[in-house]
């Protein structure tokens, strides 16, 4: 007979070994100081206005229309209306036939298709290369598969003309990327166009890690949340697209990024069969299913796209066209303070130099913690303005390369980012006067 007393004192270690060391979350932490503290958000990313009325629509016809059976359960893999428009959608755009079963798989967001690409396709001592900086989330998500995570950096160069920096000179040392492929490598993770720089990797660029991934057999996770928000004209190049890499590629994409709501948490993962197919039985053993509702609702949203593919009414021409404005306001905003802002070619956030502000936070030599994440903490808590610490997106190890930098998110209203330039408008008086 055990008292209640004697079973409670448990002394088990009950941390499953695979978590160690992943259980810090700067996101946590960030989002609970904006929640208190911040009357202007900038930091996490998602778009603070809603998204186009023919999503919404679409989602209140599927809510209230006379087909009941969409609260039901739908194919697991996903609704059969939505994986039939993306494969129709990623057909024109790989330039090759898909079938919709097998090459497309519907997930919880972008964040469930990476999580089935590292848990189907990462061995325990795999390596996995990840570009830095990098969206978090890759590094303890390999770990959690049991691979090692081998960083390779983009470095900057900046313009010699004192002109501000582009996210393209933030460019990868191809002898360095080259060095960290082995023969323990299954796979690199790219993310273009990439957060947090807005870097959007050249077809040049593109072709190197596409010979690299040849040459060494080793598998593509490509992020491409934000293939639509791509600016000044540039073009957004499908690594897919390129010789010898459709077989060896997941395509990952997010429909919170492409229609603005980022809530509804609907993504895909594209690519051969014969990858897929382990997603399908990671997916199958643990989410099972996406909401049918949102599936629906996204599946009419892409072929309203697909109709207008191209045309100046298109979503997809509209909301990259917004957003090249907002991105334009923040940095000439940003640079009238002399926080200066690096060009970001894509995505909605934007990197910025703080070390004019330097007087302001004063560094604390020797702290563990990197002096971006101090100032970040600084500025919400003292100026009500909340973004994100670049040193996030580095690994534990090089958390410290660059601390002088801290990422806006300018997917957001007019209203908002005013008021944003206000407070920095004042703070620059204040250190002025
Ligand atoms: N990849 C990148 C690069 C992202 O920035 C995000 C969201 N911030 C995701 C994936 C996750 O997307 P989702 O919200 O669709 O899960």
């Amino acid at each position: 007979f055990l008292s209640h007393s004697l079973q409670a004192k448990m002394s088990r270690p009950v941390q499953a070994r695979r978590l160690e060391g992943i259980d810090k979350n700067i996101w946590v932490e960030f989002v609970k100081l904006a929640a208190t503290y911040s009357k202007v958000n900038l930091g996490q990313g998602f778009p603070d206005f809603p998204p186009p009325d023919f999503l919404t629509e679409a989602l209140t016809r599927a809510l209230g229309g006379g087909n009941h059976m969409l609260h039901q359960y739908t194919r697991a893999f996903g609704h059969p209306p939505l994986v039939k428009v993306l494969a129709q959608f990623f057909e024109k755009l790989l330039g090759r036939d898909l079938d919709p079963m097998t090459n497309v798989m519907v997930t919880v967001g972008a964040y469930q298709a990476l999580f089935c690409c590292f848990q189907a396709l990462v061995d325990e001592g795999d390596e996995v290369i990840i570009i830095e900086p990098f969206f978090d989330c890759y590094e303890p998500m390999v770990k959690m598969a049991g691979g090692t995570p081998v960083f390779v950096p983009l470095r900057p160069n900046p313009p010699k003309d004192g002109k501000l920096m582009s996210s393209a000179d933030w460019q990868l040392d191809p002898a360095e990327l080259a060095s960290k492929f082995s023969e323990r490598t299954k796979a690199i993770v790219l993310n273009s166009p990439n957060n947090p720089l807005g870097k959007v990797f050249s077809h040049g660029e593109l072709g190197l890690i596409a010979e690299l991934c040849v040459k060494h057999d080793v598998l593509c996770i490509s992020d491409e949340v934000y293939e639509w928000l791509v600016y000044d004209g540039k073009q957004h190049t499908r690594i897919a697209s390129l010789q010898g890499m459709w077989d060896r590629t997941v395509i990952i994409g997010s429909a919170g990024k492409t229609f603005s709501a980022t809530g509804w948490k609907v993504g895909w993962a594209v690519g051969p069969d014969r990858l897929l197919q382990h997603l399908r039985t990671v997916h199958q053993n643990s989410v099972y299913h996406c909401a049918t509702i949102a599936q629906e609702a996204v599946a009419q949203g892409f072929q309203r796209e697909l109709m207008l593919y191209g045309k100046p009414e298109s979503y997809f021409v509209q909301l990259p066209k917004e957003l090249q404005q907002k991105r334009d306001w923040l940095v000439q905003s940003l640079d009238g303070v002399g926080m200066k802002p690096i060009i970001p070619e894509g995505t909605y956030f934007l990197v910025a130099d703080i070390s004019p502000f330097k007087s302001d936070v004063p560094d604390v030599p020797n702290s563990d913690e990197p002096y971006d994440s101090r100032f970040a903490k600084w500025m919400v808590k003292n100026k009500g303005l909340a973004a994100i610490p670049l040193s996030a997106f580095y690994s534990e190890a090089h958390k410290n390369n660059y601390t002088n930098f801290i990422r806006f998110c300018f997917a957001k209203e007019e209203a908002t980012l005013k008021a944003a330039s206000d407070i920095l408008q004042k703070w620059k008086q204040e250190k002025n006067s």
